[in-house]
């Protein structure tokens, strides 16, 4: 199964998704944090990227296809993916349809995470994640069940992001309503959309997804 998980800065797509690894043994392909990990080896890639991301613009069409490429080349076919983060355009779309098309892959859904945009900067704010899995986390919402120890890999190292506060966060809204999603009919020609409340809890956004891809 090949999913996108579609929604604004702070949706919970990163959340979903590491959860779905968990669970389904699916491949997270998630561009932002390709892109941090750029940034932070100090690759052209990253270079290129890190101003661009920090004020919450977005990178180019051409380097985040390329990324995707690139990870998609290494994956067993029957390996399930979900897309997070990515497309964020229309020319994006367009180029994961021949992406996938090349490998003989076919999206199931595009799952859009419906939420209220006033709620997601005090998610975005009070958000960090496991600095050697990426798991996320939240200040109020989400802390790990052990204080200071990751779920999941059990690290004791967290971090936030650069691009995380107010101002990159009002940009990031904006490019998502004017260039992401538009991409929405793309899809919806094809009846793959899927909408799932996403201001719920976690475990009910859970819910909602597994109802999705069991359905
Ligand atoms: P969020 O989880 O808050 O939606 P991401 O981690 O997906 O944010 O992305 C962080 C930043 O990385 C974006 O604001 C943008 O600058 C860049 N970025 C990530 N994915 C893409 C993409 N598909 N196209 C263009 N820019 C991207
Ligand atoms: P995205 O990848 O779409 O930008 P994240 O999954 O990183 O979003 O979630 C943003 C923040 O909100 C994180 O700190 C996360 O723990 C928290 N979060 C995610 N889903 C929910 C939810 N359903 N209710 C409350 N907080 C959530």
């Amino acid at each position: 199964m090949n999913i996108i998980l579609l929604g604004p800065p702070g949706a919970g797509k990163g959340t979903q998704a590491s959860r779905l690894v968990e669970e389904r043994g699916m491949v997270q392909l998630s561009t932002g944090d390709m892109l941090r990990a750029a940034v932070k080896a100090g690759t052209p890639v990253g270079e290129q990227a890190k101003a661009v991301m920090e004020a919450g613009e977005l990178v180019s069409d051409a380097i985040v296809t390329q990324l995707i490429d690139e990870n998609l080349a290494g994956l067993a076919p029957e390996q399930g993916v979900i897309f997070d983060g990515y497309p964020r355009t229309l020319a994006q779309a367009e180029a994961l349809d021949s992406l996938l098309a090349a490998r003989g892959r076919r999206l199931d859904f595009v799952i859009e995470l419906d939420v209220d945009e006033d709620a997601l900067v005090e998610r975005i704010t009070g958000r960090f994640t496991c600095a050697a899995c990426n798991t996320p986390y939240h200040d109020r919402y989400k802390q790990p069940v052990s204080a200071g120890t990751c779920d999941v890999c059990g690290s004791h190292e967290f971090k936030r992001r650069a691009d995380d506060n107010e101002e990159a966060v009002r940009t990031r809204m904006a490019e998502y309503r004017a260039k992401t999603a538009p991409i929405l009919p793309h899809y919806e020609a094809r009846d793959i959309v899927r909408r799932v409340d996403g201001m719920a809890s976690v475990a009910a956004v859970s819910k909602g997804i597994d109802a999705v891809l069991d359905g």
